[in-house]
């Protein structure tokens, strides 16, 4: 393989974090505390424009910190989008509590209102009310915000928004990480910002920011000796990756415009191409950052060309592509709780791939995929 290889989505600095890291050695915060943490959750804050933001060492941990400042205890069920990564999902048996997946719908790929609500309805009949939904802006794009708010609502069952995959997308002016009761993002190396690794949770109060960053610290109190009564966790973020977070924040906006110029750049090079859509919001009241872009192909349409031969020729390239996640349902961790489906998210699973899209992508890396693509389909 003579060309380097392109990647679906690698870290691109700013020019800044190794300033700020250079800073943190300097004055000797090599620790999970120090000046960073502060900064960065107070850019965060000022980005995302309403809620508080405590920054932790993953987007995992987040959801953890999350169920458990919603209350959730063993035995209780959480619904949870079935088509996402299983991080989403994970954390609800980390607390012993059941998972109860719910499919998309095909707009946004996100969770289907309609089948949320028989959900619901469903497993009140049974006594199980569910403690809390969590809702996916999957790939970038918002879940369909209004019907899932005025569902979740009705039930008073709290929200947890897994936001990992969407820092810089809104929904009608609002930013994604402020839809839910507890929001969620994540800073790991593949993401849109990254710290290396690192997540934070995002909070509609200043007490229950005090609270999770209690929780992740040990929950020491406040006390010379050691004193504890609850149960601590170590997910507080280290100082040297809030450094790389604060470098990062500086080119968010600009590396979403360049993530968003990639997208632009599928739908143009697939709009001759038969039987190929590329997965783009249904209207404007969704803005995507388009962490990855990714397209359905339908075989009855492309000549039998499957989602599987174009991963096998991009990969003979050395062009890394992916499958859409395999939904949560189908994995064998999880095929055993309940689950209410549609069909959506196993037939994405089949036809879905998800292409090159990060923001450091050149014109040559483009037009390495653009003339492989257009040999491939013109056959
Ligand atoms: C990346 C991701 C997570 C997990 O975040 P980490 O920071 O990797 O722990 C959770 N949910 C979704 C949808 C993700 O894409």
């Amino acid at each position: 393989m003579a060309e380097n290889r392109i990647w679906l989505s690698t870290p691109h600095m700013g020019g800044n974090e190794q300033k700020y890291v250079q800073e943190a050695f300097d004055s000797n915060w090599v620790a999970p505390m120090g000046p960073n943490l502060a900064i960065f959750e107070q850019n965060l804050e000022n980005y995302l424009l309403s809620g508080y933001v405590a920054v932790l060492n993953s987007g995992t941990a987040a959801i953890h910190l999350g169920l458990i400042l919603l209350g959730i205890k063993s035995g209780d069920e959480v619904l949870c989008q079935s088509m996402t990564f299983s991080a989403s999902a994970n954390p609800i048996l980390y607390l012993g509590a059941t998972p109860v997946f719910i499919d998309s719908e095909p707009e946004t790929w996100n969770l289907c209102p309609i089948l949320l609500e028989t959900a619901i309805l469903d497993r009140i009949s049974k006594g199980l009310k569910p403690k809390a939904i969590i809702a996916v802006d999957l790939y970038g794009t918002p879940y369909k915000i209004e019907e899932i708010r005025s569902i979740a609502n009705k039930y008073s069952i709290p929200i947890l928004e897994d936001s990992a995959e969407a820092l810089g997308s809104s929904y009608k002016g609002q930013k994604c990480g402020t839809f839910g009761d507890i929001s969620v993002l994540s800073f790991n190396g593949s993401k849109v910002v990254t710290t290396s690794v690192g997540g934070a949770i995002v909070t509609n109060s200043k007490a229950l920011k005090e609270r999770a960053v209690f929780l992740a610290t040990q929950a020491k109190e406040d006390a010379p000796h050691y004193q504890h009564s609850e149960i601590g966790y170590n997910y507080r973020m280290s100082n040297i990756c809030a450094a790389i977070g604060r470098g990062q924040m500086e080119v968010l906006d600009a590396h979403v415009f360049l993530r968003r110029k990639m997208h632009e750049f599928y739908v143009d090079l697939f709009s001759a191409i038969e039987g190929v859509t590329v997965f783009t919001v249904p209207d404007e009241s969704f803005f995507s950052n388009y962490w990855l872009c990714a397209v359905l192909i339908d075989p009855s349409k492309t000549n039998a060309i499957t989602r599987e031969i174009l991963r096998l020729v991009l990969e003979e390239e050395n062009i890394e592509s992916r499958p859409l996640w395999k939904p949560m349902h189908l994995q064998s961790i999880f095929s055993d709780y309940p689950y209410y489906g549609n069909g959506v998210s196993e037939t994405l699973f089949s036809n879905g791939l998800c292409l090159p899209s990060g923001s450091n992508l050149t014109e040559q890396d483009r037009n390495r995929i653009k003339s492989i693509v257009l040999d491939l389909f013109s056959k």
